[in-house]
């Protein structure tokens, strides 16, 4: 197994000359070229796991130094078991340690493909669990396993605990929600199917991120409407972006504004 120095996203090998996630649209092959790195190559080079709580039962992994896309995957604790979300694209004993120290892992499931770190890896180390992967993007597995699951729509891990299928980044983005979050307002983990702003009180939706492509205004509405029917106050994004309160009026305000926007409502010629 290498891992994709750009995406940090595991494949099989022999791997292909060009890591088939970075050459999509949505992302890019740096200037430098393909790297393709060994879980070795990481440690000898120095990489940690951190992780540090967001809230009770929500914790916040990220390597350092980055890899890859530099994602911060969340660790989110139910009394039935953990999900890990967005797994990084490294682990080593340490960072098992500190996860199974949560109690056992129910799953494992990344909102996209750009988040498929070292899935597999992380799902062998934990116990074999089950890697679960939106079936509309099976195509982007770069490592397929026996531990991987396909779901499509939604799909419950645990009481309180659902993943919801959005598309639009891609076909099968998803969501996890998590009702007991935010003080039992309801916690959303939205990878790149919604993204939260530095502003911290907008969101955006777009097709890519890195290359700027925005969603249509319609899909736009669309997810918003989808979204707006599951009960949550507090959006994490996939760099622990937060929009803190208030997620659910703030990302109908945003698709509605997305949607002016696109629509040509306003042009700033004079
Ligand atoms: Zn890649
Ligand atoms: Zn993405």
């Amino acid at each position: 197994m290498l891992i994709c120095g750009t995406c940090a996203v595991e494949r099989d090998e022999p791997t292909p000359e060009l890591c088939p996630i970075c050459t999509d649209e949505r992302q890019y092959v740096p200037e430098s070229g393909q790297e393709w790195l060994t879980l070795k190559d990481l440690e000898r080079s120095g990489h940690q796991v951190m992780m540090t709580e967001n809230e009770p039962g929500l914790f916040a992994i990220r390597v350092e130094p980055k890899v890859g896309i530099g994602q911060t995957s969340q660790l989110l604790v139910t009394p039935a078991g953990s999900l890990l979300w967005d797994p990084v694209g490294f682990v080593d004993d340490s960072a098992v340690q500190r996860v199974l120290e949560h109690g056992p892992v129910l799953a494992i499931a990344a909102s996209h493909p750009h988040m498929y770190g070292v899935q597999v890896e992380w799902s062998r180390r934990l116990g074999d669990v089950p890697v679960l992967v939106s079936e509309a993007d099976r195509q982007w597995l770069g490592r397929d396993d026996a531990n991987v699951t396909l779901w499509s729509g939604s799909t419950t891990i645990a009481e309180g605990l659902t993943l919801h299928q959005t598309g639009g980044h891609f076909p099968g983005s998803s969501v996890a929600l998590w009702t007991a979050g935010a003080e039992g307002k309801g916690v959303l983990l939205t990878g790149d199917s919604v993204f939260s702003n530095p502003d911290r009180r907008s969101v955006s939706f777009m097709r890519s991120y890195p290359n700027h492509l925005p969603l249509s205004g319609a899909v736009a509405l669309r997810i918003a409407a989808q979204l707006g029917e599951l009960a949550f106050d507090r959006i994490y994004g996939n760099f622990n972006n937060i929009i803190a309160s208030g997620a659910k009026q703030v990302l109908k305000d945003s698709a509605q504004r997305h949607a002016a926007w696109a629509r040509g409502d306003f042009d700033h010629l004079t």
